[in-house]
Order: structure tokens, then C-alpha cells, then sequence
């Protein structure tokens, strides 16, 4: 699938999934240095390949019609300052609740360490500003998601497959906390529990096997 192709098909399931609604939210895929975005105020499920355009690291435009997203900058700031190859940004709901409540998004789940632990909110700055997209960049060191104040969520990868499953995982992380808080206190992970998932991932105990009789 081309980059644009990719775009056309995460976009569609963003909106399947309601992770965006009317024209919110935006896609970028990298390849060397030209990044293929979605458009400026096109709906994600009405994305055709040659409306996405494609702009170069620095934020030249390179090829295409219509204003790459107005978040460009932001995408661009990630991918100067990782190595990413991928940005979703979205405005889903309980990612939302959260950027608009509270300071962070604590692990109280060991999948949290998908995205690096505890995920941090950007401060709040105006949508499309360099601003924002300096507060991101901040905010996503050394992590795989940030939110953004009072606006929605980010998450980034290797491939826009593993970016957009980052925001699947944030926005289901966000709704267990944001309900959990609605029944009770949630309990948030330690260090050292957090810790001691990483060494299991890292060494799994091998399953005896069965010898015959
Ligand atoms: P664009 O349509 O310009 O991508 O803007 C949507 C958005 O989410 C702004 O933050
Ligand atoms: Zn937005």
C-alpha cells in the first residue's frame, strides 16, 4: 500500500471506530525525508490518495492540491525529535476526558508501558501553533503518546499500523482510568511492579514439555 493509501485506510477506521468525529484529527506517514499527511478540513472517511498531500521534513509542500493538515507542524516537530515513522492524532473521547481534567494519565495498567508508562498532558496551546506542536514534543519525550490539553491525544510508531494501535491503547487506558475513577480510586502501578513486567516480558518461563510414556 502506498503512504497515501495507508492514510485513506486508517483514516476509515478512525471514524469506524469513533475515535473522530466531522473533519477532527489528522494522519502522517514518513518515508526518508517527504511525509505523506491528510489534507486540512477533509473528513478521515472521505479521504481519497490524491488528496493527501505530501510535504517534506522541514514542512515544504511537495506534491498535492489541497493544505496539509493543519497540524503538520506538530507531526513535523515529532519527527525531528524521534524516530518515528508514523503520528495519529485524534479527539477521542475518554483521551479527551482526561486532557481536559487532569495532569497525566497514570499506569494503571502494565499495557501502559506500551506507550512508556505514565502519559503526560501537553500544555494547552492554540490548535496548528508552533506552540503546540513545541508542548507536544515536550511532553512525548522518550514515550510513544502525549495528550494535549483540553484537545484530544497523539500517539506515534514504527508503522501507522503500530501509531494507530497507540491510540487505540491510549484511548482504552484513558476510559479504564476515567471509569475506574467513577467507582472507586483507581490503583496506580509502582515502579517496581512496572518493573518487574518489563523483566517478565524480557524473560519468559519456558513451558516444561511432556515426554512421551
Ligand atoms: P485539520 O483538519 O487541519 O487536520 O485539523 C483537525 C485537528 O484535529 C486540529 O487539531
Ligand atoms: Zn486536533
Amino acid at each position: 500500500m502506498s503512504l497515501r493509501e495507508q492514510l485513506c485506510e486508517y483514516g476509515r477506521r478512525a471514524v469506524e471506530l469513533g475515535l473522530v468525529i466531522g473533519t477532527s484529527g489528522n494522519l502522517s506517514v514518513r518515508q526518508g525525508d517527504l511525509v505523506a499527511v491528510t489534507p486540512s478540513g477533509v473528513a478521515l472517511d472521505r479521504l481519497t490518495p490524491d488528496l493527501c498531500p505530501i510535504v517534506d521534513v522541514d514542512g515544504y509542500l511537495v506534491e498535492g492540491d489541497q493544505q496539509p493538515s493543519s497540524e503538520t507542524p506538530m507531526h513535523l516537530a515529532v519527527y525531528q525529535t524521534t524516530s518515528a515513522q508514523a503520528v495519529v492524532h485524534t479527539h477521542s473521547v475518554f483521551g479527551t476526558v482526561v486532557a481536559t481534567t487532569l495532569p497525566e494519565l497514570p499506569p494503571v495498567h502494565y499495557n501502559a508501558l506500551l506507550l512508556g508508562g505514565t502519559v503526560k498532558v501537553a500544555e494547552y496551546a492554540t490548535y496548528g501553533t508552533p506552540e503546540l506542536a513545541a508542548n507536544v514534543r515536550r511532553a512525548m519525550a522518550g514515550k510513544q503518546a502525549a495528550l494535549l490539553a483540553n484537545h484530544g491525544g497523539v500517539t506515534i510508531g514504527a508503522t501507522l499500523e503500530q501509531a494507530f494501535e497507540a491510540t487505540r491503547l491510549l484511548e482504552w487506558l484513558c476510559e479504564v482510568y476515567v471509569r475506574g475513577l467513577s467507582v472507586g480510586t483507581p490503583a496506580i502501578l509502582s515502579d517496581d511492579q512496572l518493573a518487574a513486567v518489563v523483566d517478565r516480558s524480557l524473560n519468559p518461563p519456558a513451558f516444561p514439555r511432556r515426554t512421551a510414556c
